[in-house]
């Protein structure tokens, strides 16, 4: 790509790859064996379960029930690298596996599978990005931390959406023009918020970006009490409508503070394991997709988060057959170069809460 063809506006980035089957479903005791099973096998490996919000309500009552954790991305970072543990087994998408490498080198990092990817993590080629990024020396390179080792390594910033507006808040205030990778959505919503000058890469979320203003509409006439939240990776008419906008941590907390009884939430549905929790008084609905005609795209769950079963979380742990092998590795000079802008994120996150 030469420096013309990268200042012209990005294409979206289509992602067309398969999206994979989900497992099959389990009798309640297959579920309490593999349940059973993965206990033992986090004692028996000195391991802990650090699980997303998006994964299966299963899977996040393990993580709880075995002094584990269940978070956003950042947290899962911050809580993985603080464990004393030998082995932390990541249940989320490669990227969140990675990021635990990459801060956590002396650590086995597990997952469930390496085949739960994101559709942001494919959208953003490290060469493609690497050339976009040649195009435009003068500008800062903030990346979501929804990509690969590899294109993180080429970022001044890696960021999440819980701090992404008060980091490009931030450096537009120190005069700095921007790249914001991958997602084009999110990008959008930060450069709104805060006037910045951000030239956006063109990824998607495949989850969010099925959220329709149309349908969401409908919904809100049947039930005209409840407050809408929106995850921001989802489209601009969508995000339009919201009464609150937020990471997966700051929906769950705008769920506790609005006063309404139903909530309708655009983010994948695994937050409302989560989030039920803290409003059990609450009715909670799921926001509508692309409706009729919807590919299997449009069920407000990620295909890739789901691939974390049971099943595929008891076998984790079993790495003797060549073809079985679930541990992360990043290569050592990608580490060390994506550490940096990692490492930027988490001290710019504490000065947030200080
Ligand atoms: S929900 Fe979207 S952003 Fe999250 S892992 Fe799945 S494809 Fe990626």
């Amino acid at each position: 790509m030469n420096a013309n063809a990268a200042s012209a506006v990005m294409p979206a980035f289509k992602v067309d790859v398969p999206i994979p089957k989900p497992p099959c479903e389990l009798s309640i005791e297959e579920k309490q064996h593999y349940r059973q099973r993965v206990k033992q096998q986090l004692v028996a490996h000195n391991a802990v379960l650090v699980a997303h919000y998006y994964t299966d309500p299963e899977i996040q009552t393990l993580a709880e029930e075995t002094g584990g954790c269940v978070a956003d991305s950042l947290e899962m970072a911050r809580f993985g690298a603080e464990h004393s543990a030998d082995t932390l087994i990541v249940a989320g998408v490669k990227f969140m596996g990675e990021t635990a490498k990459i801060l956590s080198p002396e650590k086995r990092i597990l997952m469930p599978t390496l085949d739960a990817t994101c559709s942001l993590d494919l959208g953003c080629p490290e060469k493609e990005f690497a050339e976009f990024c040649d195009a435009h020396p003068d500008r800062v390179v903030v990346v979501y931390a929804n990509t690969s080792a590899a294109v993180k390594a080429r970022a001044d910033y890696v960021v999440t959406s819980s701090i992404a507006v008060e980091l490009i808040e931030h450096l537009d205030s120190l005069g700095k023009k921007i790249i914001w990778a991958p997602d084009r959505h999110l990008g959008r919503y930060v450069k709104q918020q805060t006037h910045a000058d951000v030239l956006l890469w063109q990824g998607e979320c495949v989850v969010h970006d099925e959220f329709n203003a149309k349908a969401l509409l409908q919904a809100k006439a049947i039930f005209p009490e409840a407050a809408i939240l929106v995850h921001p990776e989802s489209p601009a008419s969508v995000v339009k409508l919201a009464d609150a906008v937020g990471s997966t941590s700051q929906l769950i907390k705008a769920a506790k503070s609005l006063p309404n009884k139903q909530l309708i939430v655009a983010t994948d549905k695994g937050i409302f394991y989560k989030m039920q929790q803290q409003v059990p008084e609450k009715e909670l609905i799921i926001a509508p997709t692309a409706g009729e005609g919807a590919t299997c795209r449009s069920c407000a769950h990620c295909p890739w988060m789901k691939m974390n079963s049971l099943v595929a979380l008891a076998e984790a742990f079993d790495i003797k057959s060549a073809e079985k092998v679930n541990e992360i590795h990043v290569e050592e000079s990608v580490r060390l170069k994506a550490l940096i802008p990692l490492n930027r994120m988490l001290e710019f996150s504490r000065t947030l809460s200080a």
